[in-house]
């Protein structure tokens, strides 16, 4: 993908949100997630990366699946935190301790060209840059914004692209 960014509506905010699974039906987890996101109030889901296949970092447990999604929201980034926080919540998301397996994560990576900085929210993520399943999907949506040395410095880490295109309608 890549490309020019779709315009934005009056008044909203471009984001970039990024979702992962490691428990139960992933790839159905994420597709009901991009349906939600869908649907939260002066929000549009503007366009999904392709899927990727990542082994838990700093973690036990199955594999992951990841993607990043582009997003245009009149929410303030914090409503739309809460907002993800219900989704999660919603798809049976528990936290026994850190780093846990998750039936579904949805954390902003970008929201505008905001920073933010209060306990409950830090944007951009602040560890975005050391993950190689954030910065693969989000330099296929925003390339501009993932430089090259940033995509070299997790070159190692194991991740894999899957084939199927059409995983937020199929
Ligand atoms: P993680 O995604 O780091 O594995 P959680 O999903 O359990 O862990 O999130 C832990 C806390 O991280 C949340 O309660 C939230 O307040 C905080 N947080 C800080 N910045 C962000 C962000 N940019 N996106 C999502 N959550 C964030
Ligand atoms: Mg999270």
């Amino acid at each position: 993908m890549g490309g020019t960014e779709p315009s934005l509506p009056d008044g909203a905010t471009r984001a970039w949100i990024g979702l992962g699974a490691n428990l139960g039906e992933r790839a159905a987890a994420l597709r009901q997630a991009v349906q939600a996101l869908a649907a939260l109030p002066g929000t549009q889901v503007l366009r999904a990366s392709s899927l990727y296949r990542s082994a838990p970092v700093d973690a036990g447990g199955p594999d992951y699946l990841n993607a990043v999604v582009e997003i245009a929201t009149r929410l303030d980034a914090h409503a739309l935190l809460a907002a993800l926080q219900t989704i999660e919540n919603g798809a049976g998301r528990e936290r026994p301790y850190r780093n846990a397996p998750r039936t579904l994560d949805l954390d902003i990576l970008l929201y505008g060209d905001e920073r933010i900085a209060t306990p409950q929210l830090a944007v951009p993520h602040p560890r975005m840059f050391e993950r190689a399943f954030v910065l693969l999907p989000l330099a296929e949506l925003a390339p501009a914004r993932v430089p090259p040395e940033a995509l070299r410095a997790v070159a190692a880490q194991a991740i894999a692209r899957c084939q199927d295109s059409g995983w937020v309608k199929g």
